[in-house]
């Protein structure tokens, strides 16, 4: 490994991007290939930074796995040449697209950091600056000549967590995220300290990473609430070709138990729809069996969705069903931990 590490920046838009044009107090896209003029403060920071763009960025409510493996493609083709790799995109739908990335690399053994900000790099009191730089310094960490992290985080006020445990929960504050099922996995203040044992740790170290572009995109999110109606169940478990439901439940994984519900349940799972069971609580997890009204969800072959969140179920669910496992294996590898997404049995 070179004496100093090599970052690479991609930036595939969102408000960190932006500066204020002081003229006309519009917010505008800025030129990332500038990053370093920008951020003089950049230069300080004992690596070599290089970064690319989108061609044209987007919001990130813009985001589908076609970005998604746009963004793996740019790591794959970089993985060799540098050591680690900041994702700059836009907070709203971070957790998604951090928690994709994150199954999408196999075998990865370097550090993957998605950041954004709330305000825009330019604005006074903006918090891009501490994101971006601490995502960099974060990237850039090694030990015994080896990168610190070896998974994919995300980072935003002085915390960093799984990516793929976190949920976008204020779009108010600068505290953003939480991952209230995993703690987190360093904390930026004096120091930047890391939390060790909860690191991930690649259990075949040196593998060749495998870079995963496709995803099955007919799944669908059904919440569920209070007065639902049958036709709202039946119009979408009836959607042509959908193979997978993220299901989320109430509490610890509790649905109505009337007849209608879990008929039309049962007959989604007899034509091989995948229906996971996950709850609607940021924090705690999905115990099939604990209430009679989740008895039923496991009688009919719901699958339980542990204390997975639902942004993850859903990268997982559309990961796991282009892999085409039989239906005893989807079972298996959604309960298990793969990119440390859920907490096993
Ligand atoms: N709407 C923006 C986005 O998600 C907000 C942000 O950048 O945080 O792209």
């Amino acid at each position: 490994m070179a004496s100093k590490p090599n970052i690479l920046i991609i930036y595939t838009g969102g408000t960190i991007g932006m500066i204020k044009d002081y003229k006309t107090k519009a917010l505008k896209a800025f030129d990332f290939s500038r990053i370093v003029e920008k951020i003089p403060e950049l230069a300080q920071l004992d690596c070599a930074i290089e970064s690319v763009s989108l061609e044209k960025p987007i919001d990130s409510s813009n985001m589908n796995p076609n970005y998604y493996a746009t963004i793996v493609t740019i790591l794959e083709e970089n993985y060799k040449k540098f050591d680690g790799f900041v994702v700059l995109t836009g907070s709203d739908t971070m957790s998604y697209i951090a928690s994709a990335i994150s199954f999408m690399l196999e075998n990865l053994q370097k550090p993957v950091i998605f950041t954004g900000s709330q305000l825009p790099i330019g604005d006074l009191r903006t918090d891009a600056k501490e994101n971006l730089i601490t995502s960099i310094e974060i990237a850039a960490s090694r030990k015994n000549n080896v990168p610190v992290i070896k998974e994919v985080g995300l980072y935003f006020e002085y915390k960093l967590y799984r990516a793929n445990r976190t949920t976008k929960i204020s779009a108010e504050h600068f505290e953003a995220f939480a991952s209230k099922n995993y703690p987190e996995l360093a904390e930026s203040g004096v120091h930047l300290k890391f939390n060790e044992p909860m690191l991930y740790q690649p259990n075949k170290k040196g593998a060749t990473l495998i870079a995963r572009k496709n995803m099955v995109t007919d799944v669908c999110i059904l919440k569920l609430y209070p007065g639902i109606k049958p036709i709202v169940v039946q119009t979408i478990l009836e959607i042509k070709n959908l193979k997978g439901v993220i299901l989320e439940t109430y509490g610890s994984g509790n649905a109505p138990n009337e007849a209608w519900f879990l008929e039309l349940l049962q007959q989604a799972i007899v034509k091989g729809i995948k229906i996971i069971n996950v709850t609607q609580c940021v924090g705690g997890a999905v115990i099939q069996g604990h209430y009679d009204t989740s008895l039923g969800l496991k009688s009919i072959g719901v699958i339980s969705g542990l204390d997975i969140t639902t942004e993850s179920a859903l990268a997982k669910l559309m990961y796991l069903l282009n892999e085409g496992l039989s239906a005893e294996s989807f079972v298996k590898y959604f309960q298990k931990s793969l990119r440390g997404e859920i907490s096993e049995k």
